[in-house]
C-alpha cells in the first residue's frame, strides 16, 4: 500500500498540488498550444524516445511543412522521411504517415476521437492513443510513459522485480496511474505528470525539495532499479565522395556527394540514403577525414570515414543499394540517417543545424 492511494481525500489534494504546479511551471512547448488532434499526434510520435529539445525545432518545421493531415497524406514518403531526418525511428514517420492516408481517405481527414479507435490505426498504441484521447478531447485515461513511470515508482517505493519481471511491475504503474488520474482534467494532468518525469523528477539527481509530490513521496529520491543493458561495439568506415557538379551548379558551391539507398527490404531504416559503406573498416591513416562515434539502439559504432576518389569507390565500397551523385543543396534535403547528415556537417558540406537543436553526447540514433 502507498502512503496515499487508500485516502480519496489524500489523492484529490495530490492532483490539486501537481495541478497548480504545472500552471505555474509548464514549459513553453509549441503543442501545447494548440487542441488540434493531429497537432497533438504528431507531437506525441516525435516525442517518443527523443528529447524536447531536438523535437521543438523539427516540429515547428514538420508542422510548417505538413500543417494538415491532409496535407501529410498528400506528400511523397521521402519528403515525410527527410524532414524527419536526425529525430531517428524511422518507422515513426512512415506509420503516421501511412495512417494518415487512411484517415484521409477513410474519414475525409478527421481523426478518430476515441482512445480505443485511434487504437486501431497504424503506428497508434496504447500510449499515444490515450495521450491524444486526453488531452484533444478529454477523455479519461492515463498516459504512462517512461517519465510517468519513474516518477510513480519513486512515488510509491517500487523497483524492478527480477523474479516477477518487468510485466508486473508494469501492471501496478499503470493501475496506480489510473486511479491518480484527475477525471475532470486528464489532459493537463497526463501532461503534468509527464512534465513533473522530465524536468523534476530526472533520472539523476530528483529535485526533491521543489517536488509537488515530496509529501506522498516513499523514498524521495533515487533508488534502486535494474541495471540497463550493456552498449555494443562495431566499428564501421564510410566512404565520403564529393565532386564537382556535372549538371546544375547552383547552390552550396556546386559540389555533389555520393549517396547509397538503403534497400527496401532492410529492417533498418530502409529507404534512407547514407554514404556508400566501405568493405574494409581499417583506413591508412593519410585517407582517414574524421572519426566519431555514432550510437544506435544498443550499438555504439566507432565511424570512420573516407575520402575515396569516384574512379575508386566501386573497389572499395560493399556493392549493395542504389547509387546517386546528390547536389548538395538537395542532398540537404533528402531523407538521409542521422549519421550520413552528421558526417556532411562535420565535413562543412551541410550548415550546422540550429544550436537548441543540438543532442548532448552520446544520444541515440533510432531505427
Ligand atoms: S519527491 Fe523526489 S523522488 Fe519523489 S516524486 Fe518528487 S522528485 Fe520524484
Amino acid at each position: 500500500m502507498t502512503k496515499f492511494d487508500d485516502d480519496p481525500a489524500k489523492i484529490a489534494a495530490l492532483r490539486g498540488r501537481l495541478l497548480r504546479w504545472y500552471a505555474e511551471h509548464a514549459r513553453d512547448l509549441p503543442w501545447r498550444k494548440s487542441a488540434d488532434p493531429y497537432a497533438i499526434w504528431v507531437s506525441e510520435i516525435m516525442l517518443q524516445q527523443t528529447r524536447v529539445a531536438v523535437v521543438v525545432d523539427r516540429y515547428q518545421k514538420f508542422m510548417k511543412r505538413f500543417p494538415t493531415l491532409i496535407a501529410l497524406a498528400l506528400a511523397p514518403e521521402q519528403s515525410v522521411l527527410a524532414l524527419w531526418s536526425g529525430l531517428g525511428y524511422y518507422r515513426r514517420a512512415r506509420l503516421l504517415h501511412k495512417a494518415a492516408q487512411f484517415v484521409a481517405e477513410n474519414r475525409g481527414g478527421n481523426l478518430p476521437v476515441r482512445a480505443d479507435e485511434l487504437r486501431l490505426l497504424p503506428g497508434i498504441g496504447a500510449y499515444t492513443a490515450a495521450a491524444v484521447a486526453s488531452i484533444a478531447h478529454g477523455e479519461p485515461l492515463a498516459v504512462v510513459d517512461g517519465n510517468v513511470e519513474r516518477v510513480l515508482c519513486r512515488l510509491a517505493g517500487w523497483q524492478a522485480d527480477s523474479r516477477k519481471g518487468p510485466t508486473a511491475l508494469r501492471r501496478k504503474i499503470e493501475k496506480l496511474a489510473g486511479r491518480l488520474l484527475d477525471p475532470a482534467r486528464p489532459g493537463d494532468f497526463n501532461q503534468a505528470m509527464m512534465e513533473l518525469g522530465a524536468t523534476v523528477c530526472a533520472p539523476r539527481n530528483p529535485q526533491c525539495l521543489v517536488c509537488p509530490l515530496a509529501a506522498d513521496c516513499k523514498t524521495r529520491g533515487e533508488h534502486k532499479t535494474l541495471p540497463r543493458a550493456p552498449m555494443m561495439s562495431r566499428e564501421v568506415a564510410y566512404a565520403l565522395s564529393v565532386r564537382i557538379g556535372t549538371g546544375d551548379r547552383r547552390g552550396l558551391g556546386g559540389r555533389e556527394v555520393l549517396l547509397e539507398q538503403r534497400p527496401a527490404h532492410e529492417t533498418v531504416m530502409p529507404g534512407m540514403w547514407e554514404l556508400p559503406a566501405l568493405v574494409d573498416s581499417h583506413v591508412p591513416p593519410k585517407e582517414l577525414r574524421m572519426t566519431l562515434r555514432h550510437a544506435i539502439m544498443q550499438v555504439n559504432y566507432y565511424v570512420r570515414i573516407r575520402t575515396v576518389f569516384e574512379d575508386d569507390v566501386d573497389a572499395l565500397a560493399v556493392a549493395g543499394g542504389e547509387r546517386r551523385w546528390a547536389p548538395l543543396h538537395e542532398a540537404s534535403a533528402m531523407a538521409l540517417t542521422g549519421l550520413a547528415r552528421k558526417v556532411l556537417v562535420r565535413a562543412r558540406l551541410f550548415p550546422p543545424p540550429a544550436l537548441d537543436s543540438l543532442a548532448p553526447a552520446g544520444n541515440r540514433e533510432k531505427v
